[in-house]
């Protein structure tokens, strides 16, 4: 496999994430985001202005690509719809069947097609998609499905998508490995805490229902996200209040969660709060804890036995207290964690669980950058095999 670099990139709106990793390695040459852009009196006027703004920084950091060489460029694009979901190669045909999927993820795809356009600009190398939405391609039926008109989900490609595949697959081979087994003799479930929040259950590494769906505003409790709310509640914001669909949208997306309850989206400045008596806090927290609880039982139902749950992303990787929490009350299920190892720092993966326990807990740090660098290289690989 070739030692080069690759670019990994992850374009909102108004942000571009990157980091130049080499997939073999694992090595990190350099990492960093360009924000506001296109924002009223930003200097970065557009993707492209973010990609020069980029390549700035990466000189400022030592690394010249014209003279390190690059490998790829690996884009995370949130949807792939029903049928994009292996890594892909990006040519325009495929940039136009992400065009296409816009009206499943307008709040998403049009950064990510925005940052592809400007980065091929930019880059004379291969550029691939890996789609947050691959992982949880394999669904059953049962699971994808809403229950609403047959003819009206299959026209509008209605169903549950699921995100932060990379992720959840990242992760699940990461708890197999670290608990020594096969991953096709392991049943998961994986709880992904960040400003976003979702929770799979997995089945011999394949994944049988997760807790986002048609868009990523569904299921666990996030920093802005309500997740699962009465969808009736659109209906009386309408009546009562005379929202627009626009702005329940916005309302739920970015005015919800943690933020909505308690006025702060950060986890750590909502433990703060709470440290101090503050009661909307403590409910907040008590609602995310409730909310998570309320899934693991579910997916313990669905997988009928559970060998591993594992914690990651900033909240999950970082929050001894929330990891607590959850396991509180739950011993006979079979969940119970370690005070000492779960007060135990690290950036490496870990169990929490005490030895012999009937379910082993464990905190695994996610890199979807490298899973993404990884993927990318295992395609440009196997197309240069064929
Ligand atoms: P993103 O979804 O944007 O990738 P992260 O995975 O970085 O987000 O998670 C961000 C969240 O993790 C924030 O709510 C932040 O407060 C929380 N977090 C980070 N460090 C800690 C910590 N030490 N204790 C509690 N929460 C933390």
């Amino acid at each position: 496999m070739s030692d080069l670099p690759i670019l990994v990139l992850n374009a909102g709106s108004s942000s571009l994430k990157y980091q130049l990793v080499v997939p073999e390695t694992a090595e990190v040459q350099a990492k960093g985001i360009i924000e506001r852009i296109g924002e009223p009196g930003s200097a970065v006027a557009d993707h492209a202005a973010a990609m020069q703004a980029m390549t700035k920084d990466l000189a400022a950091a030592g690394v010249d690509l014209d003279v390190t060489g690059l490998c790829a460029v690996g884009h995370r694009v949130v949807h792939g719809g029903p049928d994009l979901s292996d890594p892909t190669i990006i040519d325009d045909d495929v940039l136009n069947e992400i065009k296409d999927l816009i009206p499943l993820a307008p709040l998403h795809n049009p950064g990510a097609i925005s940052g592809i356009e400007a980065a091929r600009a930019e880059f004379d190398v291969p550029h691939v998609a890996i789609f947050d939405t691959a992982f949880f391609n394999t669904l059953p039926a049962a699971a994808a499905t809403y229950a609403i008109p047959r003819d009206l989900a299959q026209s509008y490609r209605i169903r549950r998508y699921g995100f932060h595949g990379t992720s959840h697959q990242y992760v699940s081979r990461a708890a197999a490995e670290l608990v020594g087994r096969d991953l096709a003799e392991l049943n998961q479930i994986v709880l992904h805490l960040g400003n976003g929040c979702s929770a799979s259950a997995i089945r011999g590494g394949l994944a049988i229902d997760t807790s986002m769906g048609l868009t990523p505003l569904q299921g666990l409790v996030m920093g802005t996200r309500s997740g699962d709310v009465d969808p009736g509640l659109h209906t009386f914001l309408h009546n009562e209040l005379g929202m627009t669909i626009a702005e329940i949208d916005t309302l739920l997306n970015k005015q919800s969660g943690l933020k909505g309850m308690a006025g702060v989206n950060d986890f750590r400045a909502l433990e703060e709060q709470r440290s101090t008596g503050d009661g909307a806090a403590q409910l907040a927290f008590e609602v995310y804890v409730h909310r998570l609880k309320h899934y693991i039982g579910a997916y313990l139902a669905l997988l009928g036995q559970l060998d591993v749950l594992s914690f990651t992303a900033g909240v999950g990787e970082n929050s001894p207290s929330l990891r607590a929490a959850v396991a509180d009350g739950l011993d006979v299920l079979g969940f119970v964690v370690d005070p000492e190892l779960n007060d135990v720092r690290s950036n490496f993966a870990r169990v929490i669980s005490p030895d012999g326990a009937p379910i082993t807990i464990a905190v695994v740090p996610t890199n979807e950058e490298l899973a993404i660098a990884r993927e990318t290289a295992a395609l440009l690989q196997s197309n240069s095999d064929s």
